[in-house]
């Protein structure tokens, strides 16, 4: 870290890094830090499992504060394969994903002069990651321990170096615990801040069926990264064969977005004679002719054509023409279950 960075008892203005969710919390951290007459600018990290969304830059327009949206789905693949302080229920690596959050979040500071970082992180309020002690695992992992203000359970944590500075009083940051959100509904009010997504709602790694589509992907493939994760977002998947994953889409949706992360390589299918989903192979292995009919078969299971005797599917790659092949629709008492 640069001296003129560390140096800010010289400026005569203290701004502070917001890590903003755009979820009442990171709200109100910013509400109660602005209330000491200091300028928050609010970072958000992007990456196919979390962040960005309308909602976020809405958050922001309505507190009136600056909001960069960062992209570091890159980088965070390798949070996601070897968390120090391993998962949640699901593949929520939450004590890992926070710590590397607020190192990014530590860099934008030096980056645009700022003095410290809040977050609307409350002491008690998940059971495993934020607890004093994981918070205190969050903050070495970080490497800007001493400069992260929670300042809705600040003073039921350590001082931090602004305090200790003077840029904040800290009789006026908060000692809220647990989780219950009665005071934080109370603040809300006082701060007229009525639009909020819940509280760590949109994280698709606490989700089950991504965790269970994430773990077959990594078993497979341990060098996939951050490009192979959005698939994982769409469609019913099934493994054909060993190791060639077959993404069939459930709504029109689906369908379009499993279009467009068509890769060159991959197959795209669809029976030609009747409505029905579109569905993606993508192999990872060594692809048959056995695979690609079993493929075929199963996405006329999922079209109208599932009690035809024959369905004729067609099949091409992307900016190819393609062939049709004729199939029996994988009788619905046959079908395997998705991943
Ligand atoms: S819920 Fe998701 S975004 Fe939030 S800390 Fe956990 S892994 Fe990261």
């Amino acid at each position: 870290m640069k001296s003129t960075w560390q140096d800010k008892e010289l400026m005569t203005t203290v701004k502070a890094v917001s890590l903003f969710s755009g979820g009442l919390d990171s709200q109100l951290a910013v509400c109660l830090i602005r209330e000491q007459g200091i300028e928050v600018v609010a970072v958000n990290f992007q990456t196919p499992f979390f962040g960005g969304g309308v909602y976020i830059f809405e958050a922001a327009r309505t507190l009136g504060i600056h909001l960069e949206v960062i992209d570091i789905s890159e980088e965070y693949m390798e949070v996601l394969k070897n968390p120090r302080y391993g998962y949640g229920k699901n593949m929520n690596p939450c004590i890992d994903c926070h710590g590397f959050m607020l190192r990014q979040a530590g860099q934008f500071m030096e980056k645009i002069g700022a003095g410290f970082i809040i977050t609307g992180e409350v002491l008690g309020q998940r059971p495993k990651s934020q607890t004093k002690s994981a918070l205190g695992a969050v903050d070495k992992l970080s490497g800007y321990r001493g400069y992260i203000v929670r300042p809705l359970s600040a003073r039921l944590l350590p001082p931090t170096i602004p305090e200790e500075k003077g840029w904040l009083d800290r009789n006026r940051l908060l000692d809220i615990s647990g989780r219950s959100r009665t005071r934080q509904m109370e603040l809300a009010q006082r701060y007229g801040l009525k639009d909020y997504p819940s509280p760590a709602g949109g994280c698709l790694l606490t989700t089950e069926s991504i965790s269970r589509r994430l773990r077959k992907l990594f078993e497979l493939r341990p060098e996939a990264g951050a490009e192979d994760m959005h698939i994982l977002k769409y469609g019913r998947h099934f493994y054909i064969g060993q190791d060639n994953l077959l993404v069939i889409g459930r709504k029109h949706e689906e369908n379009e977005a499993l279009t467009a992360l068509a890769r060159r390589d991959d197959y795209l299918l669809k029976v030609a004679t009747h409505p029905g989903p579109l569905a993606v192979l993508r192999s990872m292995g060594q692809l048959t002719g056995d695979d690609i009919q079993a493929a075929a078969a199963l996405v006329a299971r999922y079209s109208d054509a599932r009690d035809e005797k024959n369905a004729l599917v067609r099949i091409w790659q992307p900016n190819r023409p393609g062939q049709k092949i004729t199939v029996t629709p994988t009788p619905v008492a046959q079908t395997p279950s998705p991943v």
